[in-house]
């Protein structure tokens, strides 16, 4: 896994054109039955994946936290919201609130997360290839792929699998 990680960025550059003009023809007209291809896709994949193996998003991106990620972390430390946000957390460019530093705090040396349990919401959907209107996170996904091997193999057999004009 190390070295597919490794790989990663070079492959998913090497692919970005193409997959941006797939994408744009999927915004377009994505086909009817695109959510069900997805879940199958995404399924598929995560039966041979091993994120244990892997925990490359925990390593290098982290999630962002809503409000309710912060109350819900910050009552398993039972610790105040506001402490928790001035330890762990630092607004972004984009104005959310998101790691101090990664790899993130809350993984293990072992890649299990300590905070599983009550983890981010974004942890929980992270890499979002089983997200309903996949289309509309294509962007998201362009940027994904150079991080999550997963994601990778989820778009390369969406171009196999859905046929677009
Ligand atoms: S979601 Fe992707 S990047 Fe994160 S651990 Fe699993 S395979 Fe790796
Ligand atoms: S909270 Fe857990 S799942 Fe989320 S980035 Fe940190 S270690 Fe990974």
């Amino acid at each position: 896994m190390d070295e597919v990680i490794k790989q990663l960025p070079k492959l998913a550059q090497e692919k970005h054109s193409g997959n941006k003009k797939f994408f744009g023809k999927l915004r377009k007209k994505p086909p009817k039955d695109l959510d069900y291809v997805m879940q199958e896709l995404h399924e598929a994949e995560f039966r041979k994946t091993d994120c244990l193996k892997c925990a490359n998003c925990c390593k290098t991106t982290g999630p962002l936290f809503t409000n309710a990620d912060i109350e819900r972390i910050a009552k398993h430390f039972r610790m105040k919201p506001q402490k928790f946000i001035d330890q762990f957390l630092r607004v972004d460019e984009d104005n959310d609130y998101v790691l101090q530093s990664v790899p993130c705090t809350f993984l293990g040396a072992d890649n299990y997360c300590s905070i599983y349990e009550v983890r981010p919401k974004a942890c929980r959907e992270f890499p979002h290839t089983d997200r309903k209107k996949f289309q509309q996170i294509s962007n998201l996904t362009l940027k994904n792929v150079a991080i999550c091997p997963a994601a990778y193999n989820i778009v390369e057999e969406m171009k196999r699998a859905i046929k677009l004009k």
